[in-house]
């Protein structure tokens, strides 16, 4: 049956749909339908008899591929399985399986990840006598893989004058030669890396006219959704492959673009419109996905970049609420307060987990948020990333501290035993560890008195190893966690280690290791807290660590969490960003140029414009750095927004503000009261002696008075894993579902 495209599509959506021969562009603003003008794009090319074969479709994440193969299949049936549809890397990964012989590689060529390019070079750095905290792994594969991002090869970049001077100017001269020698051992390893993916497909069509024929000819209709994301190695595959047929549709939004430090070229927009002079362009305008608030909010936030297309986007949308400004006092505030709107919007909306999502400028942020929300007993799930306890870093540093607690734990002892390296080889592990099992000895008692099981060339480090844990449990036997752990990190030489690594995944794993130092001071600073010990902290995450890791990885309803990064193309009913403050959010790191500041501020875009129904952006005061408490300013972005569209929501005197979740504000003094604009005034107003009751034997049936709902009487009560929600029938503003712990309640 065919689709009716002209009621499923507005105008230019439906002309860009049939528009199936010839080059076109759609570049156009967030949630106006670009993705699903792709997807009816390919339903409407099979539903006219073009075999699936002949259709690839390149998307950024996998998950987008597959979303987009199920929307198709809805629509088309099987046949969309036959499709190819992926991210550029496992496309032509697949198409480099049956061709990499003619370039020299066995088909069965293994590909590396990181972990292994990490390996590898640091082998190679090692072999050439090279300073390896100057050449760290991780700062040359970055020079290397921005290379080979734009076709740069070997010989090219050992020939380059502006290279060379670049390279001198930054005390790394070698590079180059590192780049070789890198090339070379792959090739011999039969290896590619995920950039050579994308490099040797443009060598195999470069060199090799009759594959490109082949494939020219397959690919009959060429799709690229995000194109503002892709590099120029990218963007020369896509050409060369429809330069025959030139039937090729890209999408996408140059005010999205965020991926330019990591080789992405918005000048592949500019040159596409060079390479295809008989370019039909699309506009499309109405963002279906937003509230008019979220998408005016958006455009008045991507209004301060100079770099832009023009672009007006408007929506048809209700206005719906205005965007909510939360004010935390710390870090730990922030997840507390974004934790229990979540929960409330839920239950006082009906909705399911699966309609809210929390997005973070930098992995580190979600140790906060992941532990209110398990306080809470609400279920999430992180994309894209590991969950906080699970990182390397902070299994590192934690086996470190569990060996400390607990010397009989042998996994924490081989897992750090070498770590930082300290000259203590695989085969003296071995050795220790059958050393243990055949004169029945622990692990830990083999490697504290090493001298007397080996010479002492090979006992001393293992020897030296031991006297540092020593060490360590006597600093924790007299110091709290916090300044036993704060000691670890340095003495260990972890932290030095992760300092001395300037990469990206470096610097965030840098920042990992301190928000675990941050989660374990402000563990010792509750004042609750009796026990504040080592032992007592590791016990508190060892829960964390296996069950409610495990909870939170079963399939379900769960609120999601994950980067800016990561979000881009999805939406969520609900949408928090968190951490809007200077040096966070824009990142400081980004801040040295107006492009950086631009790119910055694209990203605050594009989380924006992620939101269907409600936004929230929420600021901490304050967040520990190194467990010292450090004043944060509120993000430049926050005030970019046209505060019409804004409330700002941390009014919070009794009485005040329109809050669902005002309660939970008010049991802070610190936060500042502030009159919300657009109140919807309820008669109630608190007494000035309103003093909140001991709830732990509230009942069912009880009369109640809230600070700000009024008067009401509980209806149910629910108690789980510790946490206590009441569900109260309030005289002026109906049932409302309250955490006993927060609610300020009086009982009458
Ligand atoms: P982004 O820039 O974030 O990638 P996009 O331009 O790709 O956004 P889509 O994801 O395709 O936008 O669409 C946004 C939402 O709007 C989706 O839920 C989509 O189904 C819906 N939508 C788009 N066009 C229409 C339409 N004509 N009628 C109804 N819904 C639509
Ligand atoms: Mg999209």
């Amino acid at each position: 049956m065919a689709l009716d495209y002209l009621s499923l599509l507005n105008g230019s959506q439906a002309a860009a749909v049939m528009q199936t021969e010839g080059p076109c562009m759609i570049i156009a603003g967030a949630g106006s339908g670009k993705t699903r003008v792709l997807t009816y794009r390919i339903a409407n090319l099979l539903e006219k008899g073009v075999d699936p074969f002949n259709i690839l479709a390149l998307t950024f994440t996998n998950k987008a591929a597959k979303e987009m193969r199920a929307r198709v299949e809805k629509v088309v049936g099987p046949a969309a399985r036959s499709l190819w549809m992926g991210t550029f890397h496992s496309v032509f990964a697949k198409i480099l399986r049956s061709e990499a012989d003619k370039i020299g590689y066995p088909r069965s060529f293994t590909i590396y990840d990181s972990q292994d390019s990490k390996t590898l070079m640091g082998q190679i750095v090692k072999e050439l006598e090279l300073d390896d905290k100057l050449y760290k792994s991780s700062l040359v594969l970055g020079r290397i893989s921005a290379a080979k991002n734009k076709l740069i090869s070997v010989n090219q970049y050992l020939n380059d004058a502006s290279i060379k001077a670049d390279d001198e100017a930054a005390l790394r001269p070698k590079i180059g030669v590192l780049y070789q020698q890198y090339q070379q051992r792959c090739f011999k390893a039969g290896a590619m890396d995920f950039d050579d993916l994308l490099f040797n497909t443009n060598v195999l069509f470069k060199d090799h006219v009759d594959v490109l024929n082949k494939y020219q000819n397959m690919f009959r209709y060429v799709m690229v959704d995000e194109y503002q994301d892709t590099n120029y190695s990218q963007y020369l595959i896509t050409r060369k492959l429809a330069a025959k047929e030139r039937n090729i549709c890209v999408v996408g939004d140059d005010a999205q673009s965020i991926y330019a430090f990591r080789g992405a070229d918005i000048t592949n927009i500019l040159n596409f419109e060079k390479d295809y002079p008989e370019l039909q362009v699309f506009k499309l305008e109405q963002n279906y996905r937003s509230t008019k608030n979220i998408v005016w909010a958006a455009n008045s936030v991507i209004k301060n970049n100079q770099a832009q297309l023009r672009k007006d986007v408007f929506s048809e949308n209700e206005d719906g609420t205005l965007i909510e400004v939360l004010k935390a006092a710390s870090d730990n505030e922030e997840g507390k307060l974004v934790a229990a709107s979540i929960f409330e919007d839920k239950m006082n909306g009906h909705l399911s987990y699966d309609n809210f999502a929390i997005l973070y400028r930098t992995n580190a942020q979600s140790r906060a948020m992941e532990e209110s929300l398990r306080k809470l007993n609400i279920k999430y799930k992180i994309v894209g990333g590991l969950s906080f306890y699970q990182r390397k870093e902070i299994k590192d540093l934690v086996a470190y501290l569990r060996l400390t607690v607990n010397q009989n734990d042998e996994q924490a002892i081989r897992r750090v035993i070498n770590y930082p390296k300290r000259g203590i080889g695989d085969t003296t592990i071995s050795k220790l560890i059958t050393t243990a099992d055949e004169q029945n000895h622990t692990l830990w008692e083999v490697v504290a008195n090493a001298d007397q099981f080996m010479p002492s060339r090979v006992s001393n480090p293992v020897v030296g190893f031991a006297e540092k844990i020593k060490s360590y449990i006597a600093v924790a036997s007299k110091e709290d966690a916090f300044e036993a752990a704060k000691f670890i990190a340095k003495n260990s030489g972890m932290l030095e280690e992760l300092y001395a690594d300037k990469s990206i995944e470096g610097l965030s794993r840098y920042e990992n290791m301190q928000e675990l130092l941050n989660g374990i001071k402000e563990y010792v600073d509750d004042p609750e807290r009796e026990d504040k010990s080592l032992g007592a902290f590791l016990q508190d995450i060892a829960l964390v660590t296996d069950s409610d890791l495990k909870d939170a990885a079963q399939e379900g309803e769960a609120v999601t969490l994950m980067t800016i990064h990561s979000a881009k193309g999805l939406e969520f009913r609900n949408v928090y960003i968190v951490g809007m403050e200077e040096n966070l959010f824009p990142s400081q790191m980004m801040i040295t140029s107006r492009a950086d500041l631009e790119e910055e501020r694209r990203l605050f875009y594009v989380a924006i414009t992620r939101a269907e129904k409600k936004l929230t952006l929420s600021y901490a005061t304050s967040r520990y750095q190194w467990g010292n408490l450090r004043s944060c300013e509120k993000s430049r972005f926050l005030d970019e927004i046209d505060p019409q569209y804004v409330n700002f929501k941390f009014a919070a005197g009794p009485g005040a503000g329109e809050s669902p979740f005002q309660h939970v504000f008010e049991r802070r003094s610190n936060l500042v009261p502030v009159a919300p604009r657009k109140v919807q005034a309820t008669k109630y107003v608190a007494p000035a002696d309103f003093t909140p009751s001991d709830t732990s034997n509230l009942q069912s049936g009880q009369r109640v008075e809230h600070a700000k709902f009024g008067f009401g009487v509980v209806s149910a009560l629910e108690t789980q894993q510790g946490t206590t929600k009441a569900t109260i029938q309030f005289e002026e503003v109906g049932e409302k579902v309250l955490l006993l712990s927060f609610a300020k309640l009086r009982l009458h």
